[in-house]
């Protein structure tokens, strides 16, 4: 539970590293609430060293490093108050124990949203691959679940940014109510649910919400 206090986080700057450009503007607008957001190329993160193997075709680079070299890439410009969130399509993985998992946020700053692991991170709906192996990308699940490109993308983006720069101005982690935007989600459509959503539950005084985009 958090009460008023003095606020942590003042500026936001997105780094936007995503081939699709209306991920960042809603994300900018999705975050406003927060502090002022102000939006920047993609930052030139050497990210050769985070290169952990691949996946599905994607190159997987691993989350703690990947944030290391974006704190080197970002240098200086890090002042007290200022949260940089690198929005980008790499897969960012971390790994537990022999287990490798796709991550759609990490965070505190330099904070990252990977496009790649909120299609590859939550799971797919039941079905997802029988109806694949059966019918390829034309199968009636089509539309359960996202795919590169997918429009609602944009919205469990900023349902995972929200979260980030939360953890930054609370310290605190997910919440409870898979009704809240600060819900932990293991399934593609809980986080689907809270992009549509896009609400924040009353465990949470004093934090501005999320504001939703048009
Ligand atoms: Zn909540």
């Amino acid at each position: 539970m958090r009460g008023r206090g003095p606020r942590r986080v003042g500026r936001i700057i997105i780094h936007d590293g995503c081939a699709d450009g209306r991920i960042s503007g809603a994300v900018a607008s999705c975050l406003s609430g927060l502090g002022g957001v102000e939006t920047r190329g993609g930052a030139a993160v050497d990210a050769g060293g985070a290169l952990m193997g691949a996946h599905g075709g994607a190159a997987m680079y691993e989350g703690h490093a990947l944030r290391s070299a974006l704190s080197r890439a970002i240098g200086a410009d890090q002042g007290i108050g200022t949260v940089h969130m690198l929005l980008t399509d790499m897969l960012v993985c971390t790994r537990e124990g022999d287990r490798i998992h796709a991550r759609t946020m990490m965070a505190p700053s330099p904070a990252i949203v990977s496009i790649r692991g909120i299609i590859e991170g939550p799971a797919r709906p039941p079905g997802y691959y029988a109806d694949l192996a059966e019918f390829g990308r034309a199968g009636p699940a089509r539309g359960r679940y996202l795919e590169e490109g997918d429009p609602r993308i944009a919205g469990a983006a900023c349902v995972c940014a929200y979260q980030a720069a939360a953890y930054c101005e609370t310290g605190e982690g997910p919440c409870g109510d898979p009704g809240c935007v600060l819900y932990d989600a293991h399934l593609q459509g809980e986080l689907l649910g809270q992009a549509a959503g896009m609400r924040l539950c009353g465990r949470h005084p004093g934090l501005p919400g999320p504001r939703t985009f048009t």
